[in-house]
């Protein structure tokens, strides 16, 4: 029998921006062990994250452990953040690897928790002005790509590949795909759309322009924060007894502007969009309908590799044959407790 959060889990995880492995419950924030000086083997960690990637080695300040993510990384998907954005990347401290080795991973809640206290505790922003710029910010879709950058620079010293063997889906011969943050695989909205209607900061589309008698709507990118928010404010209600419309909850994510912290003001904001969206005919709903599948960068992970039968380009869905608990488990010299 299910409970009521993992119903609601199946509800929301359709909600756009889902990154499709876990759900998105974030409570309970565990605390950190506060980290302020690197141990010897940390900073070794450092220096091969460092000597391996492309960043400058000028600027960084190897005494606090972080380092700056290079947004070209990023590709197509930087233009999604403001230009003077600048992204900082530490790794895992030992508390949140021992949160990550206790996970259980037929619980999304706590699959979700993890993943966003990974990203809480490692991922920084600089907006290099006053505005307070924080994890929560980050796209949705991208929250596994840093998870796997934080990945890469928590265990720099030792080969702790990802692998997994599936079908080319070319060709259909079985090839190797390595799970890194250089071969996740995106889909990106259509090139003319986004020159036309993103205008740095957020979608500015007129339905007019399509025969659709509604004024110009905005909508925002999904962001961690905003996931976080609806599903504090979806668990509220479900604990209400209260009816959430899933099909409400997709449009949710892109109409929500930034989330206030304030509940009641969260529940105003929401009520508000959602009497715009039941406002719609059935030509803005369609519309709107379009216009979401449209601009969503692909929500679930998926990879790609170079396939050596047809040398074409392949893609496969991210799985992890031993659990997703490989992510960051250490090679220790110690021998396993039992069999479970
Ligand atoms: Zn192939």
């Amino acid at each position: 029998m299910k409970n009521n959060y993992e119903e609601l889990e199946e509800q929301i995880g359709e909600a756009g921006g889902d990154d499709g492995l876990v759900g998105k419950k974030l409570k309970h924030a565990a605390s950190y062990g506060k980290k302020e000086e690197l141990t010897k083997d940390e900073k070794t960690d450092m220096e091969a994250f460092l000597s391996r990637s492309a960043h400058k080695r000028e600027n960084i300040n190897i005494g606090d452990g972080w380092i700056p993510v290079n947004r070209e990384e990023l590709g197509i998907r930087s233009i999604f953040y403001r230009p003077n954005w600048e992204f900082f990347i530490k790794p895992a401290t030992v508390n949140a690897i021992k949160n990550w080795t206790a996970i259980d991973e037929n619980r999304p809640d706590q699959l979700n928790r993890t993943f966003n206290e990974i990203c809480k505790s490692c991922i920084k922003i600089d907006s290099h002005d006053l505005s307070n710029v924080n994890w929560m910010n980050i796209n949705s879709w991208d929250r596994f790509w840093f998870i796997l950058k934080i990945r890469e620079y928590t265990f720099a010293q030792g080969e702790a590949k990802i692998e997994f063997t599936d079908a080319c889906s070319e060709c259909d011969e079985d090839i190797v795909y390595k799970l890194d943050s250089n071969s996740l695989f995106y889909e990106f909205p259509d090139e003319d759309l986004v020159e036309k209607y993103w205008t740095g900061t957020e979608w500015s589309i007129d339905p007019r322009e399509y025969g659709v008698d509604h004024e110009p709507i905005t909508l925002y990118t999904p962001t961690l924060g905003k996931d976080d928010t609806i599903i504090e404010w979806a668990t509220a209600r479900a604990n209400n007894r209260q009816k959430i419309d899933e099909t409400f909850i997709k449009f949710l994510v892109w109409m929500l502007p930034r989330p206030s912290s304030d509940p009641q003001m969260t529940e105003r904001q929401i009520q508000k969009i959602y009497n715009e969206y039941k406002s719609w005919d059935i030509d803005m709903f369609q519309f709107m309908d379009d216009v979401v599948r449209n601009i969503t960068i692909n929500p679930s992970e998926k990879l790609k590799c170079k396939c050596s039968h047809c040398g074409q380009e392949a893609t496969s869905n991210v799985r992890f044959p031993d659990g997703i608990k490989v992510l960051f488990k250490t090679e220790t010299r110690a021998q396993k407790f039992g069999s479970r």
